[in-house]
């Protein structure tokens, strides 16, 4: 089931053309993986996607509809949700009101107070549990993780707050080897669930294991944009 399909998008800035040209299909159950160098157009291109830039080119397809977001928070009313590198979390708030900080901010669910302590914490208990993360203790501060296991907190929460594709910006830059395999394997929990994963990475090495398409990007043009099995047969 196709959810996203961007169609030749190109945005400029002024006169800088980030992107030209750009092509790629989002998929329910599949990760497609966005690669590039710095400065290759990632950024501008998940921008586009999640609704914080709007595209100057081509046409941006959800759910068979051609879309003009005017916001992110018009892409989140289609499930479309961001975890960026810095997570948007308060380190020395408990796991669990981190956990709930996004649900005011993005499904309307209503003040913090509606939900009693107790049962919060319970759903942040739960959810975490199925992305395989045993934290009895969930009054701890968010700080007090690693850097995989706020990631894993990042990717429960739009999950369990309604999120259809999830766009993870770099989530794996920062951490070494051991935490990004932890990572690795919460997206293709992610996937295993049904989502649609967009995964933005700079390392090819990441995004082999689990990608099932993989768009090639290259001074704001594409390299090609293949499915998993299809690159063996590119130019
Ligand atoms: P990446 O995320 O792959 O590093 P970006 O999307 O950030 O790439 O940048 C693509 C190109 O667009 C780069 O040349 C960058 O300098 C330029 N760019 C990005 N954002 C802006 C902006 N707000 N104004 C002008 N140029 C920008
Ligand atoms: P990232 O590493 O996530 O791609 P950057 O550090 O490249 O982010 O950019 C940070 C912010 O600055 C982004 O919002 C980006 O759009 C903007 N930006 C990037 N390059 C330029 C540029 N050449 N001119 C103006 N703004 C830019």
């Amino acid at each position: 089931e196709v959810i996203i399909e961007a169609r030749r998008i190109g945005k400029d800035y002024g006169n800088v053309t980030a992107l030209a040209d750009v092509s790629t299909t989002v998929r329910a159950g599949e990760v497609t993986c966005v690669l590039g160098d710095n400065g290759a157009g990632k950024s501008t291109f998940i921008k586009v996607l999640s609704g914080v830039h709007r595209h100057d080119h081509g046409e941006l397809v959800v759910d068979g509809e051609p879309v003009v977001f005017d916001g992110p928070r018009a892409a989140l009313e289609r499930g479309i949700a961001t975890v960026h590198q810095d997570l948007a979390m308060v380190p020395l708030m408990p796991i669990w009101r981190n956990f709930f900080l996004g649900s005011e901010l993005t499904r309307g669910r209503g003040p913090l107070r509606r939900l009693d302590v107790a049962r919060m914490r319970a759903i942040t208990r739960a959810e975490l549990l199925r992305m395989g993360i045993d934290l009895r203790d969930v009054d701890q501060p968010v700080g007090t993780l690693s850097g995989g296991e706020r990631q894993s907190v990042a990717i429960a929460r739009a999950v369990h707050f309604g999120a259809r594709v999830l766009i993870l910006d770099e989530p794996t830059a920062a951490l070494g080897v051991k935490q990004a395999g932890v990572v690795l394997r919460y997206i293709v929990g992610a996937r295993e669930r049904g989502l649609g994963v967009v995964f933005i990475t700079h390392n090819p090495h990441h995004a082999h294991p689990v990608g099932d398409r993989f768009l090639l990007l290259n001074r704001g043009r594409s390299l090609g944009d293949f499915a998993r099995g299809e690159v063996d047969r590119a130019e």
